[in-house]
C-alpha cells in the first residue's frame, strides 16, 4: 500500500494512506543504505497489524525534493515571513531564503506579517519590488486574522514549509490558518515524552487532501551554505536574462565591466538594493568556500 508519512518520532513514522493512518517503522535494510525515510517521503508499506494499524516502511520512494535542515522530503512552496516590527524586515534573509527555494526548484511565496504595527510604506515598497519579480506578496495580520485566507488560498495544492527570523509570527500564522492551537499542541506532546529524549517532532498537518503544511518546531531560516557563489545569480530570478549580455565567461556579476546584470541595474529593470544584497550574499558564500580548502 502507498502511503505519505506525516510525521516522524524518534523512529516512529506516522503514515497517511487511503485505509486511514498507520504507525510505521523503517526496514532495517534502509538504515544499511544510509537512507531514513523523513516525513514528506511517499512510501510503500506492508501492514503488520490491521487493528493496531501498524504497518512496515518496505520502500521509499524517488524525492522530489530533499532537505537536510529540517529533514523534509517533497515540499512544493516556501512561505517566507517577514514582520514589519519586532523583528523588522530582513531582506538580506529574504533574498536567501528566495534563493534557496529556486535552487531546490520550488514555489516561494512572500509573507509581510504584522500589518497593524507600522512600516506601512516599507512594506509597499517590498511588496512592489517583489510582485514585479513574480513573486506572489500577501499582508497580513496574524493576530486579528486579516490576510488568512488569501494565504490559504496561496497554499492550495502544495506542501508547504514557513520560513522566517524568529518572532515573525509563523507559528501565529499557522494557528491562524487552522483555527487553533496547532503548534501550541505540538509543546504538549513533546513535554509528555519527556526522559525519552525524542527528537523534535516535524509533522505535516493537512489543510485538505492535497494541501500541507510542514511544522519544524524550532526551525527559523533555510541553511544556504551549499548554493554555489557562481551559481547564486541563478537563483535570483530576475537576473538570469540579463546574464547573456556579460561579455565575460564566468562573469561573477560583482567587479567585471560589460556585466549585463549590473547594466540592467544601473538601467533601473534591476533593483538596486537587491543587487547589492546579491553581492553581499555572494561574498559571503565565498567566504566560506575559501575557509573550506
Ligand atoms: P515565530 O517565531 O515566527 O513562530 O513567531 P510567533 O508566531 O511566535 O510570534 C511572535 C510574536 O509576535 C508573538 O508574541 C505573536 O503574538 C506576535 N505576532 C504574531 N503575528 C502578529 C501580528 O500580525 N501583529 C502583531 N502585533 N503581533 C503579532
Ligand atoms: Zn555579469
Amino acid at each position: 500500500m502507498q502511503g505519505l508519512i506525516i510525521e516522524n518520532i524518534s523512529n516512529l513514522y506516522q503514515v497517511k494512506t487511503e485505509e486511514g493512518l498507520y504507525e510505521t517503522t523503517a526496514r532495517g535494510k534502509f538504515k544499511k543504505d544510509e537512507i531514513t525515510p523523513v516525513v514528506g517521503d511517499k512510501v510503500e508499506i506492508t501492514v503488520t497489524d490491521e487493528i493496531q494499524k501498524k504497518a512496515v516502511i518496505e520502500e521509499i520512494y524517488e524525492r522530489q525534493v530533499y532537505i537536510k535542515r529540517p529533514k523534509l522530503a517533497n515540499i512544493t512552496q516556501i512561505v517566507f515571513v517577514v514582520s514589519s516590527k519586532d523583528p523588522k524586515p530582513d531582506l538580506y534573509m529574504l533574498d536567501k531564503q528566495l534563493a534557496f527555494a529556486e535552487y531546490i526548484g520550488v514555489n516561494a511565496i512572500i509573507v509581510l506579517n504584522k500589518t497593524d504595527l507600522d512600516q506601512k510604506e516599507e512594506f509597499k515598497n517590498i511588496k512592489q519590488v517583489y510582485s514585479k519579480i513574480g513573486y506572489t506578496v500577501i499582508l497580513t495580520d496574524a493576530k486579528q486574522r486579516k490576510g488568512i485566507e488569501e494565504l490559504k488560498q496561496a497554499l492550495k495544492n502544495n506542501v508547504n514549509a514557513f520560513s522566517g527570523n524568529s518572532g515573525v509570527g509563523k507559528s501565529t500564522l499557522i494557528n491562524g490558518i487552522f483555527n487553533k492551537d496547532i503548534t501550541q499542541e505540538g509543546e504538549i506532546s513533546k513535554k509528555n515524552k519527556r526522559g525519552k529524549n525524542t527528537t523534535t517532532a516535524i509533522k505535516l498537518y493537512e489543510i485538505d487532501d492535497n494541501t500541507y503544511i510542514a511544522d519544524t518546531p524550532g526551525f527559523s531560516t533555510f541553511d544556504i551554505s551549499e548554493i554555489e557563489s557562481k551559481d547564486l545569480y541563478q537563483y535570483f530570478k530576475e537576473f538570469n536574462t540579463y546574464a547573456e549580455n556579460c561579455e565575460f565567461i564566468g562573469c561573477t556579476h560583482i567587479k567585471e565591466e560589460n556585466c549585463g546584470i549590473k547594466q540592467a541595474m544601473q538601467e533601473g529593470k534591476i533593483d538596486t538594493a537587491r543587487y547589492e544584497r546579491f553581492g553581499k550574499i555572494y561574498n559571503e558564500l565565498k567566504e566560506k568556500e575559501e575557509r573550506k580548502w
